[in-house]
């Protein structure tokens, strides 16, 4: 396999400030945030991106979401005063870079309401 960033955090090869893990995933603070709250949270196994995510991962997608609204819970944004956006990039013109699929769960401030 090609090397990849997010595996390297997974195997504790590169730092990062974790949030949450468990056997199937992990959440870690975005290193370049772009909001007060900026995290990710990704499988622990390499899902290059949405593509590969197919149905039979459909357990470890709606676990990564949980996951998701579980850590923002903990960083005080899962009311709806608050809230918070999740975002998944996938390809070119979607803006992936890292490929490794990953949600962003990004808040702590009053979001723009463009999409792109
Ligand atoms: P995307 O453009 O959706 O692929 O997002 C990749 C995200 O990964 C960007 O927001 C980067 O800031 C973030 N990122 C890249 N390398 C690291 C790292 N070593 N630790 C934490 N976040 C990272
Ligand atoms: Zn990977």
């Amino acid at each position: 396999m090609q090397k990849c960033v997010f595996c390297d955090i997974v195997a504790g090869k590169i730092p990062a400030t974790i949030l949450y893990q468990d056997d199937k995933a992990i959440a870690f603070r975005d290193i370049h945030p772009q909001a007060p709250t900026h995290f990710l949270v990704i499988p622990k196994q390499h899902v290059p991106s949405m593509a590969e995510l197919t149905s039979e991962h459909k357990d470890l997608t709606a676990h990564l979401i949980s996951i998701g609204h579980e850590v923002a819970k903990r960083e005080g944004l899962a009311t709806v005063e608050k809230g918070y956006r999740l975002v998944i990039n996938y390809g070119r013109e979607g803006g992936q870079e890292v490929p490794h699929v990953h949600l962003h769960v990004i808040g702590g401030r009053m979001l723009s309401g463009a999409m792109g």
